[in-house]
């Protein structure tokens, strides 16, 4: 029976020894909750690291092991050196900051970690693929793991493979700054589907690979590698109904009214977090300062409470962070404390969820104001939580959260007085509001929990690994050409290559007059053309394709094939009489759209029209490629014009001109016997394969998915295969 397999760095239990017994304990962070339906009904094995085994007897590591398979899980064991390099040096000290855009906190020194990242995502992949049966599906959690989808696709190509991204996906204009942005991007890209929490996390990891690897995104898919990536937004969410049980539990009542009363009256101000430098407890504390500045007459009437959970102990920068925390609150405790009280209650340590819930059963506002945040849970828990729909939130507009928590009170969080400001607010909100605002917060999260997000996403990654019936049984029938087939081109009597220039034989220059052909293509293409029939079918203009070739001994086919100027001839012959009427409105739009996209420029043939857009802002330029696109769809259909998209071009031509009108005049005059090859790159050479009968040998440059038979990789192979059929 196909299983789920979920793939994070750390195991929801832990191993460990206590006075010599062995002790499995489970953790409770958001993903171990998140992921504890799907483990517990998808039949699901749980692939991470178990906790560090070094203190294990090997009999020990025996029985550990054979307890976790008991619970469906399967460790990873990492040594502590490269474990170490790997969480602390490269995923906790490089991509932790960088993605939450605290940029003076990024290790610059991680060459060493890096290259344990890579090890350790490798030995995941080796795990994941022993436990890997077909039809399994495989889901990939976090940014400590983002070169295994692609580790995974090499070793299990036909897998379907999802990957959720925890944390936020940073703008491109930060990601770039990565010295790995490429590999890191590649490796997302094995993936069948990603998952953000957010519409911008989304867009940012869209633009970033858009500029990285030089791809053309579409909003919601990214085509690489001949394949098609789904990306998805999919806000994590919380188990609500367990925070509601526990918000009716008579105990956490109870305590929440204990909480209560020891304030003795006063409005409780709440804060819970890892005590993590992105969650912004610094500016939080300056803005309580603040408003204890401004306010004098409600310093007596309010008391904070910060419960700050230990994190990442064994990093220094969290070192030096906990300090300043804690003389942050000593000052402030010092300048505004009594005799009977002190402003800010603080508690360094981690609690039970009961204890939690009875905090935010007793706080009358929550106050959760991170300087980034993926999504930030505990936002989302403290309105589960408020099952009399009371109590105020404060949340940061840098939260993942914020985008579907509108009726919250929103903050920046750098702006300490508006954060002040927004604390006064919440305590004097009248109940109406109150009720108002947090019915509209509870029903959107009892109503989005986390089960709704776990089938959402393997919902949405059964859907993107569904291949399309007809790009499949493409996809399929392309791979690399085997020596079988060049032997038997090699021996037919008579050869008739059918050949692209731009990307086939040449490589793309970034503007097309620099793609001349150089003396090695001439040469190679003299030498072939002695004993072979030779057609250079290609887009470009007539003029480009005769001052290049004219010279040769080749059958020449220009502009899609609407000209052709076979051997030995010196007059090009027409496919159809000029019937260009259209072109003057078609030229003014594209006129308008290379005015507005720097570096890109029109290109007028005889009977086409394109707009090329290599050299401009990637980004700026897809954008402009879709709008033109839409614009020009709706014009031309009544025209009896058709829009082409190529390589960085878009090209409207009439109907009926295009490069498979060619094949029929060129099979006309070559025996039966003879071999024909055909080699191109682009949409436009699609139509020459579907031309041919099947006997011909197709081949397409590229990763694209293709109607051709075969693949090469370059313009390079491509020489390489002409040369060796000579050889
Ligand atoms: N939490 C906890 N122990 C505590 C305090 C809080 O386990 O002592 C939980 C809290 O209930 C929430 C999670 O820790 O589920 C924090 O998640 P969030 O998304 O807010 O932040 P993260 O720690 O994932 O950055």
């Amino acid at each position: 029976m196909a299983r789920l397999l979920i793939v994070s760095n750390r195991l929801p239990i832990s191993v460990r020894v206590e006075r010599g017994a062995l002790c499995l304990t489970r953790s409770s962070g958001g993903l171990a909750t998140a992921m504890r339906g799907p483990h517990e009904r998808m039949n699901a094995l749980w692939i991470g690291w178990p906790g560090s085994v070094a203190s294990l007897s090997p009999e020990q590591r025996d029985d550990a092991d054979a307890a976790l398979a008991g619970i469906r899980a399967v460790p990873v064991h990492l040594g502590a050196a490269e474990q170490h390099r790997f969480y602390d040096g490269f995923s906790n000290g490089v991509l932790w900051p960088l993605f939450h855009y605290l940029l003076d906190k990024v290790n610059l020194d991680a060459e060493l970690d890096w290259e344990a990242y890579q090890r350790v995502n490798e030995r995941f992949a080796d795990v994941v693929a022993a436990q890997y049966a077909p039809g399994d599906a495989i889901w990939v959690h976090d940014y400590q793991l983002m070169l295994l989808p692609a580790l995974l696709r090499r070793r299990l190509p036909g897998a379907r493979i999802g990957f959720f991204l925890h944390v936020p996906f940073p703008s491109a204009e930060v990601f770039r700054i990565l010295p790995w942005r490429e590999q890191i991007v590649r490796g997302l890209l094995g993936a069948d589907l990603l998952g953000f929490h957010t519409v911008a996390y989304r867009r940012n990891f869209a633009a970033s690979a858009a500029h990285v690897l030089a791809l053309d995104p579409g909003e919601a898919m990214i085509e690489h590698d001949g394949r098609k990536v789904a990306l998805g937004v999919h806000p994590i969410s919380i188990d609500a109904l367990e925070v509601e049980r526990l918000a009716g539990h008579p105990g956490v009542r109870e305590e929440a009214a204990r909480i209560r009363a020891e304030a003795g009256g006063r409005k409780i101000v709440l804060g819970i977090d890892r005590l993590d430098y992105t969650k912004g407890i610094p500016r939080r504390l300056l803005a309580i300062e603040r408003f204890l500045e401004r306010e004098p007459e409600l310093r007596d009437e309010i008391r904070f409470i910060q419960l700050a959970v230990p994190t990442r102990e064994m990093a220094g920068a969290y070192t030096d962070f906990r300090r300043l925390v804690h003389e942050m609150i000593g000052r402030i405790n010092g300048q505004y404390g009594t005799t009977c009280a002190v402003p800010i209650h603080y508690m360094h340590r981690s609690v039970p969820l009961e204890q939690v819930v009875a905090l935010y059963l007793a706080a009358d506002v929550m106050l959760v104001t991170p300087l980034r945040d993926g999504m930030n849970l505990v936002a989302k828990e403290y309105i589960a939580a408020r099952v009399d729909d009371d109590g105020a939130l404060i949340l940061s507009e840098f939260a993942g959260a914020a985008a579907e928590l509108a009726e919250a009170i929103s903050v920046n969080p750098y702006d300490i007085g508006s954060v002040a400001a927004a604390v006064k607010q919440a305590i004097t909100m009248p109940p109406a509001e109150q009720q108002v605002r947090m019915a509209a917060l509870r029903r959107r999260v009892v109503t989005h929990d986390v089960h709704v997000w776990a089938r959402s996403f393997l919902d949405d990654l059964d859907r993107a690994a569904a291949p399309e019936p007809a790009a499949a049984a493409a996809l399929t029938a392309s791979r690399e050409v085997p020596e079988s087939v060049i032997e038997r081109v090699r021996r037919a009597p008579e050869r008739v290559w059918i050949l692209d220039y731009d990307g086939t034989l040449v490589p793309f220059a970034l503007v097309p007059d620099l793609a001349a052909p150089d003396e090695e293509l001439l040469a190679l293409l003299r030498a072939l053309s002695e004993r072979d029939r030779v057609h250079v079918v290609s887009g470009r203009r007539r003029a480009d394709i005769e001052r290049w070739f004219g010279a040769l001994p080749l059958h020449l086919h220009a502009e899609h094939g609407f000209w052709s100027r076979p051997k030995a001839c010196d007059d090009w012959v027409p496919l159809a009489s000029d019937a260009a009427a259209w072109k003057g409105e078609i030229r003014g739009i594209l006129e308008d759209f290379t005015r507005r996209t720097p570096g890109s420029f029109v290109e007028e043939k005889t009977v086409t029209l394109a707009w090329h857009y290599r050299a401009a802002e990637p980004e700026l330029a897809g954008e402009h490629a879709r709008e033109l696109r839409a614009r020009l769809e709706k014009r031309i259909a009544a025209d009896g014009l058709e829009l082409l998209g190529g390589a960085k071009v878009l090209e409207v031509r009439p109907r009926g001109v295009h490069k498979g009108r060619v094949v029929p005049l060129i099979l006309d005059e070559v025996p039966e016997r003879a071999a024909v090859i055909a080699i191109g790159d682009d949409r436009t050479d699609e139509d020459i394969f579907a031309a041919l009968p099947p006997s011909a040998c197709t081949i397409h440059v590229g990763n694209e998915s293709s109607l051709a038979a075969y693949r090469l990789p370059n313009a390079g192979a491509v020489r390489s295969l002409l040369r060796s059929i000579h050889a």
